[in-house]
């Protein structure tokens, strides 16, 4: 079936509601040239940020600098920062090829530990890693500590894999005396404040996580990326082909793992096609002029992005007419699964999409207005994915990769049904793909990243800087 977006949706529907609904197309639908320039541009700018000058992209440089080769073993801690919940994970790596075993806890992270201090924040995790210890004794009690791996999902300048400086916090993070500083310190004194027996070794984005994750399971895996609350992707790239890092003394063949944190492309407004409605999203974040690309794209903001156009339509009398719209009028009242379930819904009377009105908004839409919102939420989510295929897109070509795997993590991607094929069909746009083939870029899904990824991580750290002692 075509994903694309169908306005056939709207058939039936009186004229008087959607006639005022030609300029949302004009403002969402992005065809397959819109979709090759954005692509082009964005190879340049991943360029750029490899350069001294720099970009818009940061093009972090993480210190990975090879892929797992199967047979790393050991047992590792990881915890992972995520946008929405703290993850606690202890993995074993068997020396069986590509064998691992998993014990993982889930912590919801509470909206005020994501915009008080760094003290409150680092206690909470240390806590709650200690609490995981206690339900799951690792045997490290008799005084060796063990090695643990932090997927850190933030933008952060690193000297070496065990170190980085927040750059600056992204999605809904607020949290004071963390940015321009180094996290692992930060995080290092709260595990002392409780004894808690572990040594972080290794310091990784959620992408770099996602990528080796992928790659250990199947080595045609180039690229990880992440769609989720937040969006971003990494790659192995040649440190040759980096010329910040010149002057670091570098073997000709040294490659390294760049979390490009791509976010942030476009800041400077130079393409991206800018509705009314994502000024609005932009000037209302709690950092704007920063992350746009990231803005229009991740579950943190296409949520919110229906949410003000209904509100925006229910002021030009065209929803929700004479009902109590309080709900709908706070910001960040819908997130992704709204949008979501009502996708999903195929019953004739839209009842799912009914209850999720009612529930989440204590609106009672008629079955017009909710073929309205599905319409937008078609609009919404097509753009979303189809911008998102441009950045993995700009990857695959500023490294010729014309064949390869990309292993993806994230609500959005993989929970989000129909979402992955609107991604693809935005890949077939960009590279001409002829109709009927296997796509020669295709993405996986991955879930590990923040645990066997992050372990694996560690474990190629703890090798490292075995070799630099010796
Ligand atoms: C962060 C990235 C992260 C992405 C997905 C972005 O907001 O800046 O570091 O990879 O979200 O979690
Ligand atoms: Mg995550």
């Amino acid at each position: 079936s075509d994903f694309r977006f169908r306005p056939e949706m709207l058939e039936g529907v009186a004229e008087h509601l959607t006639e005022g609904l030609k300029q949302f197309e004009d403002w969402f639908i992005l065809d397959a040239e819109d979709l090759k320039k954005i692509t082009d541009h964005f190879v340049k700018e991943l360029e750029k940020g490899l350069t001294k000058e720099g970009g818009n992209i940061p093009m972090n440089v993480t210190w990975v600098s090879r892929f797992p080769n199967g047979h790393e073993t050991g047992r590792f801690l990881t915890l992972d920062m995520g946008g929405t919940n703290l993850r606690v994970c202890d993995v074993r790596l068997s020396d069986r090829r590509r064998d691992f075993e998993q014990t993982q806890r889930k912590f919801l992270l509470p909206k005020e530990v994501k915009s008080g201090t760094g003290e409150e924040l680092w206690d909470f995790v240390a806590e709650r890693l200690e609490a995981f210890l206690e339900e799951h004794p690792t045997g490290a009690e008799d005084g060796t500590n063990l090695p643990l791996a932090f997927t850190f999902s933030f933008p952060v300048d690193q000297q070496n894999i065990r170190s980085g400086v927040l750059q600056h916090w992204t999605k809904k993070f607020d949290v004071s005396g963390v940015q321009g500083q180094d996290v692992v310190p930060q995080l290092e004194a709260a595990l002392a404040r409780k004894n808690i027996p572990v040594d972080v070794v290794a310091l990784i984005n959620d992408t770099t996580g996602t990528l080796i994750a992928s790659h250990y399971r199947d080595p045609q895996v180039k690229v990880g990326s992440i769609f989720s609350t937040g969006t971003n992707a990494a790659y192995m790239e040649e440190c040759k082909s980096i010329p910040k890092l010149a002057g670091w003394g570098l073997p000709d063949d040294a490659k390294v793992i760049i979390n490009t944190e791509y976010g942030a492309f476009d800041c400077d407004r130079k393409i991206l096609p800018f509705t009314p409605f994502d000024h609005q999203i932009d000037s209302e974040s709690l950092r704007p002029g920063t992350q746009l690309y990231e803005k229009m794209v991740s579950g943190l903001y296409i949520g919110e992005m229906l949410r003000i156009i209904m509100v925006k339509l229910h002021e030009d009398g065209i929803l929700f007419q004479g009902q109590d719209i309080t709900r709908l009028r706070k910001a960040n009242a819908l997130d992704a699964t709204f949008l979501s379930i009502a996708e999903m819904d195929i019953t004739e009377e839209l009842e799912d999409m009914r209850e999720e009105f009612q529930e989440e908004l204590s609106l009672s839409p008629i079955v017009d207005e909710m073929k309205i919102c599905r319409y937008l939420i078609g609009l919404i989510a097509t753009r979303a994915a189809r911008l998102y295929a441009c950045g993995v897109a700009a990857i695959c070509k500023k490294n010729n990769l014309r064949k390869c795997h990309v292993g993806v993590d994230g609500s959005v991607i993989n929970k989000y049904s129909g979402f992955k094929c609107r991604v693809s069909q935005g890949l077939r746009d960009i590279f001409d793909w002829p109709v009927r083939e296997v796509d020669l870029i295709a993405l996986s899904a991955s879930e590990d990243g923040s645990g066997v990824g992050a372990a694996l991580a560690a474990a190629l750290a703890m090798e490292d800087s075995a070799q630099i002692v010796t």
